[in-house]
């Protein structure tokens, strides 16, 4: 009897330490599990049972709990006999467009119903291989499309800072799950700032990479030249963490780069005194940015200003053009990527299809979303002959004039200081109706897709209706090593 309630008691006092402690670093979690404060299995039950308790935020789409609670005992072993790896007990979330094999994947779409991956994302094997803990898959906004997780067909993110709010989007769910604590770092995709915009919404770190830094093989494609893999966490060293361990070559993807990936979780080399700073006028003066998130930026100008770096404007003509441009580029490649969405190969297939051509109809008009298909029509439509060159081809030169300037600025300059997001999360249905107004939240993340770019978006702004807000910064290519010591010096001094 009295062994029982010592059983029971320690149970209890196991569960409650876990749960109730807020981790907000690797370093931090990994002191505690390696000072025998709780093993993987119960810290992996405790996020189990807080997602549970926020399931109302509708983030998770899916949670893991054989396979995560499987690996955290394994992970335990390892930790035991001492050859634990260096993820051991951090656990990770994935975006829903990204595969885990033998598990289900949807990208928030009707048409992958019941879809079951035969293989893992290159980044899943890599993070697993060091011992994640892989959670679950969130909700976003089917296919990736959309800024608010309005778009996904298993309903809406709530913000969890206010639940009135969207997550933004398309990995709303990510960065919603690391801001409500349902786990360490999650993985998002990020075409034209879909890991920077809810990072901002959400106030958490999101990073997307150089282009070709990161396998995206396992990837659900959107538009292969703009996609890329990143991570969302609540500070820079679990971001170098993550991206030391899933960046490099992969010979599943030919546009991963196999240059050598710098290890970049050791901050070395603080920020270089002198660094050179750009700031884009046309950003910091656009009629659409809420004037706080314009004085916030001001104010990291004078203060880097002020250490002895050189902080300058500069001009970028193309402001305007890059939502246009973006939108008719990656329309095209989505309407080509998403054509394997047939209802015969795999996926939903219309149960009133009568012949062959009634499945591809009626399956692809049941199985996607109405925005999907906005983008399916247009991108076709942009591809069509009469119409390639007026708009694919125009928009493709459109792309090397923004790559060109762009480049010229970075030729000059080590970074470049921009806001990630026009305004603060906004409320449900906002914007939902009107796809313009939706598709100019895009108008500071889209660069750095368009032209290949490493961008952050970091969580030093607060606005007075109480909502984070981020700032971002654009680094050279491969530079990421250099953005996360500088970001590292911004999150430090604001
Ligand atoms: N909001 C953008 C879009 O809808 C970005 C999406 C993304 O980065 N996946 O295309």
């Amino acid at each position: 009897m009295t062994s029982c309630y010592i059983i029971i008691a320690r149970d209890f006092f196991y569960f409650y330490f876990v749960f109730v402690k807020t981790y907000n670093s690797i370093a931090e979690i990994q002191s505690d599990l390696f000072d025998n404060k709780f093993t993987v299995t119960e810290l992996t039950k405790s996020y189990i049972d807080k997602i549970e308790s926020k399931k109302h935020l509708n983030i998770f789409l899916e949670v893991f709990e054989k396979s995560a609670v499987e690996k955290a005992a394994l992970v335990d072993e390892k930790i035991k006999s001492k050859n634990a790896g260096r993820l051991a007990g951090v656990v990770i979330s994935i975006k829903d467009n990204i595969c885990y094999k033998n598990h289900k994947i949807s990208a928030s779409s009707t048409i992958l119903d019941s879809f079951e991956s035969l293989f893992s994302a290159t980044v899943v094997e890599r993070l697993l291989a060091e011992d994640a803990i892989i959670i679950g898959r969130t909700n976003c906004d089917e296919f990736a499309m959309g800024s608010s997780n309005e778009n996904s067909a298993f309903g809406n993110v709530l913000n969890p800072l206010d639940e009135n709010r969207v997550p933004g989007g398309s990995s709303g769910g990510a960065a919603a799950a690391v801001a409500a604590d349902l786990c360490l770092v999650a993985l998002g995709t990020d075409t034209g700032g879909s890991i920077r915009q809810p990072a901002s919404f959400c106030g958490v770190v999101g990073l997307k990479p150089t282009y070709g830094r990161v396998s995206r093989y396992g990837a659900i494609a959107y538009a292969s030249s703009f996609d890329q893999i990143g991570p969302l966490a609540k500070n820079i060293e679990d971001i170098a963490l993550i991206m030391e361990i899933m960046a490099g070559g992969d010979n599943y993807d030919s546009t991963a780069a196999s240059s050598t990936v710098p290890t970049y979780s050791k901050f070395v080399n603080d920020i270089i005194p002198k660094t050179r700073i750009a700031y884009i006028k046309d950003c910091l003066e656009n009629e659409g940015l809420d004037p706080e998130i314009k004085s916030r930026i001001n104010e990291v100008i004078i203060k880097l200003k002020s250490e002895g770096h050189i902080v300058e404007e500069v001009d970028f003509p193309y402001l305007d053009y890059l939502v246009p441009a973006y939108y008719v580029l990656t329309t095209a490649e989505a309407s080509s990527n998403l054509s394997r969405y047939d209802g015969i190969t795999y996926g939903y297939r219309s149960p009133n299809a009568t012949d062959l051509e009634s499945t591809y109809k009626k399956s692809r008009s049941e199985g996607f979303g109405i925005e999907v298909q906005r983008r399916i029509m247009l991108g076709t439509f942009v591809l069509s002959s009469g119409y390639y060159e007026a708009y694919y081809s125009k928009g493709q030169k459109v792309r090397r004039l923004i790559q060109n300037k762009t480049n010229e600025i970075l030729n000059n300059y080590d970074f470049i200081l921009l806001p990630t997001t026009p305004g603060t999360a906004f409320k449900f249905g906002q914007k939902g109706e009107d796809p313009i107004a939706m598709y100019l939240e895009d108008i500071f993340t889209v660069q750095a897709n368009m032209t290949g770019i490493p961008a952050i978006s970091l969580p030093i702004g607060k606005h007075s209706n109480k909502m984070p807000f981020g700032i971002q910064v654009m680094a050279k290519k491969f530079a990421e090593q250099e953005l996360f010591c500088f970001s590292k010096h911004l999150m430090n001094s604001f």
